[in-house]
């Protein structure tokens, strides 16, 4: 049983409409730990007809909510961010027992969650439209921005607060409700949220989560006509579904995709650096990011030098239950991710690439992976072109900056990129040249509620944190004044 100091954090209940409940037919699902398989709870398994219901009393509540001064929104939003910080032990606790991640990762992603609420908070107070140059003499143009409506988000589980800050913050700030599923794997950190946002003083219907069957939840939320918006973060397969099942509606859409991130060491890269960039972008959450680096590409002439330095990085990270002290990296989040995982380590294997490190199943068992390093990868492999989800560094050799960049695109990805120069004129080249929508130059870390997040090609649409993430659940009204 977790020991949490705040034990009404771990809810056992969906929260729709401001009141914690279970699903019609009381079917439940249970949440297990990845790290031990033992079950920590369950929660209910809704459907379309709970979806419905926290649909409607979202936009029953949308009217005032869109009408509470901004500064009060912000109000709200400040305490919700406070509460989240105050309960970050409680918070860490729940998400690396039903997520796997390591506490100390935990505990940063509380803060970086957090941050996200706060940020929308503040940009509540500056929505501002503009008065343009009127072709009349009679008449003039005003532009306003209004909240879009009633929101509905999907999120994934390798994030389990901060995918839905980003994504409740700006709604929320910019005056719309939102109604949640989160992943089946990850509810509590949701639901802790919720009850937070409540005590914060979130009316009634302006945050609902709903638990459950991913299908009927999703197919609710983009056929229902009162959502005006869905913000989903997760696979490029089902946001291309989402994307579709909304089509009949119009609605906005924020997707954010899949990714198959390059990591491009240069000849003049400060090789240590890079490593440690590498590691970072590579190993965090065991590899279960979509902006985690998928495909290194070393040039010829540090090729060695930098696959050496790697592998004795790599051999340091600690495997483990992430409660365990010292514990850089958990378990996957499941048994399908590591056959994934096993998948590629096979196929790069069987093409010719050589094991520097790892390869294997833990010996700890359960969804444990060893961190691991292959040498020799090249094109034609099926890591090349699928995001591995895992704990696995492929290390792709290049000799010239445009094979790098030609390389580096050749996806139908866009998201994340990332290299490694202290030349400063290949440093805008090879920056201009990338196809993806963020790139990180000689840093392995990009994400931060002040920059936009996001991603071009089928990585997705819409950006998330910066002044730029509030923009996606706002609409624009031209207002033309005549009579002057
Ligand atoms: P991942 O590989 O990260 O699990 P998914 O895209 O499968 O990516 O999952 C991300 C989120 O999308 C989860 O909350 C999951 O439950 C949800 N999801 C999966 N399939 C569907 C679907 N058909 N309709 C709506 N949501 C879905």
């Amino acid at each position: 049983m977790l020991q949490l100091k705040n034990p009404s954090l771990l809810r056992q209940q969906a929260y729709i409409n401001g009141a914690w409940t279970g699903a019609d037919g009381g079917a439940t699902l249970a949440v297990t730990n990845p790290a031990t398989g033992e079950q920590i709870g369950t929660v209910p398994v809704m459907g379309a007809a709970e979806t419905r219901r926290a649909i409607e009393a979202a936009n029953v509540a949308w009217p005032a909510w869109r009408k509470k001064p901004a500064a009060e929104r912000a109000r709200i939003l400040r305490k919700w961010n406070d509460l989240i910080l105050e309960n970050t032990d409680d918070l860490a606790l729940l998400m690396t027992a039903e997520q796997g991640k390591p506490l100390g990762e935990s505990r940063g992603e509380v803060a970086y969650g957090a941050s996200f609420i706060e940020w929308f908070g503040e940009e509540a107070k500056r929505v501002s439209g503009e008065t343009l140059a009127s072709p009349w003499p009679d008449r003039r143009i005003l532009v306003t921005k209004e909240p879009i409506g009633v929101c509905a988000a999907i999120t994934p589980w390798n994030f389990p607060i901060a995918m839905i800050t980003r994504k409740a913050g700006p709604a929320l700030a910019a005056g719309c409700p939102m109604v949640l599923k989160p992943a089946e794997s990850t509810p509590y950190s949701a639901l802790a949220l919720a009850v937070l946002a409540e005590r914060a003083g979130v009316p009634a219907g302006v945050f609902s989560v709903v638990t459950g069957k991913s299908k009927d939840i999703g197919g609710e939320m983009t056929s229902n006509p009162l959502v005006r918006k869905v913000s989903f973060t997760g696979s490029t397969a089902v946001g291309r579904l989402l994307m579709e099942q909304s089509a009949p509606t119009i609605k906005k859409l924020s997707l954010e995709l899949g990714g198959n991130a390059p990591f491009i060491v240069f000849d003049d890269a400060d090789l240590d650096a890079a490593v440690e960039g590498a590691i970072a972008s590579k190993y965090r959450n065991a590899g279960q990011t979509c902006v985690c680096a998928n495909r290194i590409y070393v040039q010829d002439g540090v090729y060695e030098a930098f696959a050496q330095k790697l592998v004795a990085a790599v051999g340091k990270l600690k495997v483990g239950n992430g409660v365990d002290e010292g514990v850089t990296q958990g378990p996957l989040i499941d048994e399908k991710a590591v056959q994934k995982v096993e998948q590629h380590v096979a196929d790069a294997l069987a093409k010719g690439g050589r094991l520097l490190l790892g390869g294997k199943r833990h010996e700890l068992g359960h969804s444990f992976f060893q961190p691991t390093v292959i040498a020799d990868v090249t094109s034609d492999m099926i890591v090349a072109r699928e995001e591995t989800f895992g704990p696995l560094a492929p290390l792709f050799r290049f000799q010239t900056d445009d094979d790098a960049i030609a390389l580096a695109n050749n996806t139908e990805f866009g998201l994340a990129s990332y290299f490694y120069s202290r030349d400063v004129g290949r440093i805008w080249r090879v920056a201009e040249g990338l196809e993806s929508g963020m790139v990180g130059v000689n840093t392995g870390l990009i994400s931060t509620e002040a920059a936009p997040f996001g991603g071009v090609k089928q990585s997705g649409l819409g950006r998330e944190g910066s002044h730029l993430g509030i923009e996606d659940y706002l609409v624009v009204k031209y207002i033309c004044l005549g009579g002057i």
